[in-house]
């Protein structure tokens, strides 16, 4: 048995979500929540009119290798619509986990 220090690194993201008209992960803080570079440019540049509507999918978009359902959730404008994908959690941290390891 070998015991593992992953070297304290505090990870306090909040759930990966990645633009699905884009493929870029949204990083970008705004008021309408996080969304992807390319998006935050074009709310800022020409700010979508009508009322914002914002919901969860109700179909999965996308299976993850675990067979995890990935589901989208959307914010619709009159003339506008950012989707994004839900990557689950346990995926991302069991990828960066498994790389974290020395032999000195
Ligand atoms: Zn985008």
């Amino acid at each position: 048995m070998t015991a593992r220090y992953n070297g304290g690194i505090m990870r306090n993201e909040p759930q990966k979500t990645i633009c699905l008209d884009h493929q870029c992960e949204e990083d970008q803080a705004t008021p309408f929540g996080m969304v992807c570079p390319v998006c935050k440019r074009r709310l800022y540049t020409s700010p979508p009119r009508g009322n914002l509507m914002s919901f969860w999918e109700s179909q999965p978009v996308a299976f993850s290798l675990d067979r995890e359902p990935c589901f989208a959730y959307s914010l619709m404008w009159e003339n506008y619509r950012i989707r994004s994908i839900h990557l689950p959690e346990q995926n991302v941290s069991a990828h960066e986990s498994s790389s974290v390891e020395s032999h000195s």
